[in-house]
C-alpha cells in the first residue's frame, strides 16, 4: 500500500510547541517570574447563562423516552438552521434555512470543504495566515499560490493580475493580523471571483467582533457574492465554544461549478462523512440567539474589546505601526527596534515577561511582526500593556 505521500510535505508546526519550551525554560530560571500571555487565540469567559441552561433543559429532554433524540438531520436541525437565518437578516444579509449547513465548527468545515474541489484546481492564500488553510491544501497536493500582506496593503491582499486562482481564501476579521477588509475591497475580491470561476472560501470567524457599522461581517454583503463565496462561521468566538463545538457553512442556492450545486454537493459530503453536531449542543448555539443570550455575549465580547482598545491605545501612544485591535481581538504588531519576530518574543519574554505570538510563525510575510490577542484578562492585559509600554522607552 501507498500512503498519502503529501502529508510528507507538510511542515511540522513548531510555533507553539517552541514558545512553551521557551516560557518553561525561562521560568526554571526565573522561578519567581510573573508571567502574562497575551498569546492565546483561545477564549477564556465560561458560557453564557442562556448557553448553560439551554443545554441543561437539553440533556434532560435526552434522558426521557418521550423526547430522546437520535441521529439529527446532518445539516443541522431546523430551529438552529432558523435561528442563524434569523441572525443574517438582522445584519441585513438574506440567506435562508436550506443555504446553512450546521457543523463542529469552522476548522472541520474549511478542511472538509475541499473535498468536494478537483486537486488540480490551484488555491490563493493570503500570507500571514491561519496554517489550517496551507495544511489542509497541501495534505490534497494542491498548487499554492501566495497573495502577500504587507504594511503597504494594511495586511489586506487584493487581487492581481497574475494570480491564476480557482479556490480563493480570505479571513475577515483576520486572524493573525486583525485587519478587517471594506465592502469595496470585498467587491474587488468578489468581482474578480465571478471573472475568472473561482470560488472564494470566506472565513467570518471573527465577524461579531466587527462594531464599526461601514464594515461587512459577511460577504454575501457584497453584491455578487452569491455566485463565488462560501462562507464559514463558528459558535467558538461569538460565545466560548471552543471547547463546545459548532458553526455553520452558508452555500448559496445560486452558487454553481461544471454544472452542480455547490451546497448539494456539500450536503452530500457531509451526509456521507458527517452524522451531525449533539442535540444539547445545538440547544446552547440556538441559545446565543435569543435576547437574553445575545446580551450576555455582547458583554463577553465587550470585555474582550476593551482589552483590545487597551492593547491598540497602548501601542498608539508609542507610535508602534499596527493593525487590528479595532474591529478585531488581534494585534498585529511591527516588532520594534528592527528586530525579528523571535528576537521580539524573547525580548518581551526576558525584559516584559509578557508573552506573544511570533509573527513568523503564520508565514514568511509575518516575520518582523508580533501578535497580540485581547482574549486575556481584564487587569493583567492592562499590566502587559504597561510593561510593553515601559520596555520601548
Ligand atoms: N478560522 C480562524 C481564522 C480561526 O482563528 C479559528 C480558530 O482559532 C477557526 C477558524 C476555528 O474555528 P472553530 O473553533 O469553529 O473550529
Amino acid at each position: 500500500m501507498k500512503i498519502n505521500s503529501n502529508y510528507l510535505r507538510l511542515k511540522d508546526s513548531y510555533l507553539f510547541s517552541t514558545i512553551a519550551k521557551k516560557i518553561k525554560a525561562y521560568q526554571a530560571s526565573h522561578t519567581d517570574a510573573d508571567i502574562i500571555r497575551l498569546g492565546i487565540g483561545d477564549v477564556t469567559l465560561p458560557l453564557a447563562p442562556a448557553v448553560v441552561e439551554a443545554m441543561k433543559k437539553a440533556a434532560d429532554e435526552m434522558g426521557v423516552k418521550e423526547t430522546f433524540r437520535g441521529y439529527g438531520p446532518e445539516p443541522g436541525y431546523e430551529f438552529l438552521r432558523d435561528a442563524i437565518a434569523k441572525y443574517y437578516a438582522s445584519k441585513g444579509v438574506n440567506v435562508s434555512a436550506g443555504e446553512i449547513y450546521v457543523s463542529d465548527g469552522a476548522k472541520s468545515d474549511l478542511g472538509n470543504i475541499l473535498d468536494i474541489f478537483d486537486a488540480d484546481n490551484k488555491v490563493l492564500i493570503p500570507d500571514p495566515v491561519y496554517p489550517a488553510y496551507v495544511d489542509t491544501n497541501v495534505m490534497a497536493g494542491r498548487t499554492i499560490d501566495t497573495a502577500r500582506g504587507c504594511e503597504a496593503n494594511g495586511f489586506k491582499p487584493m487581487p492581481e493580475s497574475h494570480y491564476e486562482a480557482d479556490i480563493i481564501y480570505i479571513c475577515s476579521p483576520n486572524n493573525p493580523t486583525g485587519a478587517v477588509y471594506t465592502h469595496a475591497e470585498l467587491k474587488e475580491w468578489v468581482d474578480y471571483a465571478n471573472k475568472c470561476g473561482a470560488v472564494i472560501l470566506f472565513d467570518a470567524a471573527y465577524e461579531s467582533f466587527v462594531s464599526d457599522p461601514t464594515l461587512p461581517r459577511s460577504i454575501f454583503e457584497i453584491d455578487g457574492a452569491r455566485t463565488c463565496a462560501i462562507e464559514f462561521n463558528s459558535f467558538s468566538k461569538i460565545a466560548g465554544f471552543t471547547g463546545t463545538r459548532c458553526g455553520y457553512a452558508v452555500v448559496p442556492e445560486e452558487l454553481e461549478r461544471g454544472g452542480a450545486k455547490l451546497g448539494a454537493l456539500w450536503n452530500r459530503r457531509q451526509c456521507t462523512k458527517f452524522n451531525g453536531v449533539p442535540y444539547i449542543v445545538q440547544r446552547g448555539a440556538e441559545a446565543v440567539f435569543t435576547d437574553e443570550g445575545m446580551k450576555q455575549i455582547k458583554a463577553n465580547l465587550a470585555y474582550y474589546m476593551e482589552n483590545a482598545r487597551v492593547i491598540h491605545e497602548g501601542l498608539e501612544s508609542a507610535g508602534v505601526w499596527h493593525v487590528g485591535g479595532v474591529n478585531s481581538p488581534y494585534i498585529w504588531l511591527k516588532c520594534p527596534l528592527g528586530l525579528s519576530s523571535w528576537e521580539y518574543f524573547d525580548r518581551l519574554l526576558e525584559r516584559a515577561n509578557v508573552v506573544g505570538t511570533p509573527g513568523a510563525g503564520f508565514g514568511d510575510n509575518g516575520e518582523g511582526y508580533f501578535r497580540l490577542t485581547a482574549f486575556g484578562d481584564k487587569e493583567r492585559t492592562k499590566e502587559a500593556v504597561r510593561r510593553i509600554l515601559a520596555d520601548l522607552k
